[in-house]
């Protein structure tokens, strides 16, 4: 079954012609990784799943509703879709446990008590047990984006985006917030969608990797098709820089 459906999407800043066309189709439990140059317009495609970007045009169809649509009651669909980014956008003025408990007890969708046994195990989750107490100030850069994901996991959603998650972390840190995701991944089937440069991650965690340049989806296929036997010239020179 499909969760997000996107077609023929354009996204237009001014003169600007950001996204060109794109198609993209996500499935229950399938992980997707975006790949491409900065600037290609992976954040503004992943941004329109959950419509902090409005499309210009075309339709963004999630959970069967299709969001592109004035009208939509776009509240509900983000508490489908939970977001990760790459500067973890934590509020620094509360503990952990209570950027965690935040959205869920102000939504009314938990009580205090509950939130607050649900923020423990999303913690444990994510390996940070003991952090439920401390100031988001106190943490790396890594634990920050645990946290990150332990939040947008409190409004249990049944879609999670990433973008760029790792890219602002120290190269140490990477490893334990990837295998947040793998775990995420594997564990719990949770349908994702992740815009990244970790090339190790997509060869072992995605179903299926797109690699989008100048607006569209140049090419998309499975890890081995996208990284061993790319078609498209632009991948295939992408690829060289990269690995
Ligand atoms: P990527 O994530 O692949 O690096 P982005 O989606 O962030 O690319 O950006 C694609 C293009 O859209 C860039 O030219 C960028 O300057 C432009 N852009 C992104 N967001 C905005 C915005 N809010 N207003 C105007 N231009 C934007
Ligand atoms: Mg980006």
């Amino acid at each position: 079954m499909s969760k997000i459906k996107v077609t023929d999407l354009h996204k237009q800043y001014a003169d600007n012609h950001v996204l060109r066309g794109v198609d993209l189709e996500v499935k229950d439990n399938e992980v997707v990784v975006i790949i491409g140059p900065s600037g290609s317009g992976k954040s503004t495609l992943l941004r329109t799943l959950n419509k902090l970007e409005e499309p210009t045009s075309g339709s963004v169809v999630v959970h069967g509703t299709d969001i592109a649509k004035k009208g939509v009651d776009i509240d509900k669909v983000r508490e489908q879709i939970g977001m990760v980014f790459q500067h973890f956008n934590l509020f620094n003025n509360l503990s952990v446990g209570k950027n965690i408990m935040l959205a869920p007890v102000e939504l009314g969708k938990l009580s205090k008590e509950d939130a607050v046994k649900q923020a423990k195990k999303l913690l444990q989750v994510v390996g940070l047990e003991n952090k439920f107490d401390a100031s988001v100030s106190s943490l790396s850069g890594g634990q920050k984006q645990r946290v990150a994901i332990a939040r947008a996991l409190a409004m249990n959603p049944d879609i999670m985006l990433f973008d760029e998650p790792t890219s602002a972390l120290d190269p140490e840190m990477v490893g334990d917030v990837l295998n947040v995701m793998k775990k995420l991944a594997k564990e719990k089937g949770m349908t994702m969608v992740v815009v990244t440069h970790e090339m190790g991650f997509a060869k072992e965690v995605a179903d299926r990797v797109v690699f989008v340049d100048d607006g569209i989806i140049q090419e998309e296929g499975t890890p081995d098709e996208i990284f061993n036997h790319p078609k498209n010239d632009r991948l295939k020179s992408f690829l060289s820089k990269i690995l």
